[in-house]
């Protein structure tokens, strides 16, 4: 059996190694010319974490994660509001979760597969043609490929499903916000190290992410209100985020020696199906369920888990094996949407006084019985 993959992010990555594993041949296009690094740390649980045990990446992925020593909540001036422990932060992710570097979790991947598939960077497809035998992808070179499977795992603004569901506009759901975060080379002198500092003011956060290696991330999340169209990355955090002291002019400042950026909308993905014939689509291509719900990396790799294992479960019937795939994952996806498209409206609030609401939570988990409450039943528990 041979399976195309496009996209060689976290979840055509795990494809390639659940099919792999399986004994399929892997082919993977990927439209940039070399592997992207860095990221922003993702909160790694749930069905991805019981998909990684079963592909057995699991210790390498926590010989990679870190733990954050503190989570401090700031005034825009600098002033400390509260902070959250190492022990409170383990308990409200809860047990069988890691955090971990989007770029690291990739390279994990990347490191267990890359015997195993073939990677054709700096290339990508124009054209689908499916019947009852096979699937056939014209690429950008002009060859033709041929195989039994086609993954679209080619992100939010996938072309896979331009080019066979239809145009993006269909399926995009604009949840109001963008979001920038690149590699910061120096960390701030005010965040101590392994440590994450993070403010909200005005319907704008940003946050400093020291992951204690020596390497940093820079955030910013903020209501699209604030966004001007064309303007580029660096004029538009400059403008948004120019009023705030403390740390965020260094941080601004490291944007210009950053190698890359990740700026873009949030958006989910909403589509009826994933899947058509011997095509199917996977991770952010098809669900999308955006940072406010936290959990797209756990269901690339959560899903593409679950995808070779019916596969191998109808062995031949490739369109049964995609439907039962799809009835299996999306009532998880529909409630992480859900879940994605309540914290839109609290994640980044322009009045003070919802946001003091928004974080009493997280101030109750600062008291010490609540605290203990919260250890005993997620971690000892
Ligand atoms: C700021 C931020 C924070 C996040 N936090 C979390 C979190 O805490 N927990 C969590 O689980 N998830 C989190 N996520 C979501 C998670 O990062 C994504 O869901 C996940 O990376 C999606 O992986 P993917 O492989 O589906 O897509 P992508 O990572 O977008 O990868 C797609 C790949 O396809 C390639 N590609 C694109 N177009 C083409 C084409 N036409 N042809 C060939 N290749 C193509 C791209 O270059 C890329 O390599 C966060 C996301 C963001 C932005």
């Amino acid at each position: 059996m041979r399976a195309i993959i496009i996209g060689a992010g976290i979840a055509g990555l795990a494809a390639a190694l659940k099919l792999s594993q399986l004994g399929w041949d892997t082919l993977i296009l990927e439209r940039a010319p070399a592997r992207r690094s860095g990221g922003y740390a993702v909160t790694f649980g749930g069905i991805g974490h019981d998909g990684a045990e079963r592909l057995g990446i699991l210790p390498d992925l926590k010989a990679k994660a870190f733990a954050t020593a503190e989570l401090a909540y700031h005034k825009p001036s600098g002033e400390r509001r509260f902070a959250l422990d190492r022990d409170t932060i383990a308990a409200t992710t809860g047990p069988r979760s890691l955090t971990i570097l989007r770029g690291d979790l990739e390279t994990v991947l990347y490191d267990k597969v890359r015997d195993h598939t073939e990677i054709r960077f700096a290339t990508t497809l124009t054209h689908i043609d499916q019947d009852q035998r096979t699937v056939r992808v014209t690429l950008t070179d002009g060859t033709i490929e041929e195989a039994d499977l086609l993954i679209g795992a080619d992100g939010l603004h996938s072309a896979t499903r331009a080019l066979l569901f239809g145009p993006e506009q269909d399926f995009l759901l604009d949840l109001d916000h963008k979001v920038a975060v690149y590699m910061l080379d120096r960390r701030p002198a005010a965040i101590a190290p392994g440590t994450t500092a993070t403010l909200s003011s005005k319907g704008r956060t940003a946050a400093v992410i020291s992951i204690g290696d020596g390497r940093n991330v820079a955030f910013f999340g903020y209501r699209a209100g604030h966004a001007r169209p064309g303007e580029d990355v660096a004029t538009q955090l400059g403008r948004v985020y120019g009023d705030l002291g403390w740390v965020i002019p260094e941080t601004l400042a490291g944007l210009q020696r950053a190698d890359s950026v990740y700026f873009d909308t949030i958006s989910q993905v909403v589509a009826p199906r994933w899947s058509t014939g011997r095509v199917v689509l996977l991770g952010d291509a098809a669900w999308c369920v955006t940072l406010f719900a936290g959990y797209g990396s756990s269901l690339a790799v959560g899903g593409a888990d679950l995808l070779g294992t019916s596969l191998a479960d109808h062995p031949g019937d490739i369109p049964a094996a995609l439907t039962t795939w799809e009835a299996r994952l999306r009532p998880e996806v529909t409630a992480k949407q859900k879940l994605g498209r309540r914290v839109k409206g609290v994640y980044a609030p322009a009045n003070p006084v919802v946001l003091w609401l928004t974080q009493l939570p997280l101030r109750l988990a600062t008291l010490p019985p609540v605290r203990r409450y919260l250890t005993r039943r997620f971690i000892k528990g």
